[in-house]
């Protein structure tokens, strides 16, 4: 059985990392989705355990989708959690000049034993990304298009709470 690890904030979940998801789920027997807390980030919108519930909500149903908060490096969460590999989602150019120097020092870090494999989201979703959403919600725009029902929901939920 082939287990993967998508390490990510997922701050929130969009269909770009669904797309991600979606793709993976199809070759491999397991992904594993890893919310990481990411200490170079501003204080987030929604705690990692909400994030993870979120998660876990959409993909009730889903066998081989599985969440879980990850805490420390990535490479170590895989090793635990008998992942063969992380997975990443690469948008543009400036993506990959960031995630190709993440393998690297991932693959590095683990003794050569942890790959780091990319998928591109659609082309719908080329330019999604998490903090689009948040800005985008903060200003009072239509987000439909961006995030799942239940994120939506959930964003609505955190603000009225302030
Ligand atoms: P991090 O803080 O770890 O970068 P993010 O949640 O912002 O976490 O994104 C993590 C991963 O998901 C990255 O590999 C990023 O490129 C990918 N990703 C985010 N949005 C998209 C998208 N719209 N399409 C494809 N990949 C995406």
């Amino acid at each position: 059985m082939t287990k993967v690890l998508y390490p990510a904030s997922f701050d929130p979940i969009t269909y770009g990392h669904m797309n991600v998801i979606e793709q993976a789920s199809k070759i491999f027997d397991e992904v594993v989705i890893a919310v990481m807390q990411n200490p170079s980030k501003d204080v987030g919108f929604f705690t990692l355990e909400e994030r993870k519930q979120l998660i876990e909500k959409i993909y009730e149903g889903a066998q081989n989708i599985k969440v879980l908060l990850g805490t420390g490096a990535a490479v170590d969460v895989a090793i635990k959690n008998d992942c063969k590999a992380l997975i990443r989602g690469l948008r543009s150019i400036s993506d990959f000049e960031k995630e190709i120097g993440e393998a690297i020092i991932n693959k590095s870090i683990s003794n050569g034993q942890m790959n780091t494999l990319c998928f591109f989201a659609d082309s719908n979703y080329q330019f999604l990304s998490s903090s689009v959403v948040r800005e985008l919600y903060y200003l009072d725009k239509d987000i439909t298009n961006y995030v799942h029902p239940i994120v939506h929901e959930g964003m609505q939920k955190k603000l009225t709470r302030r």
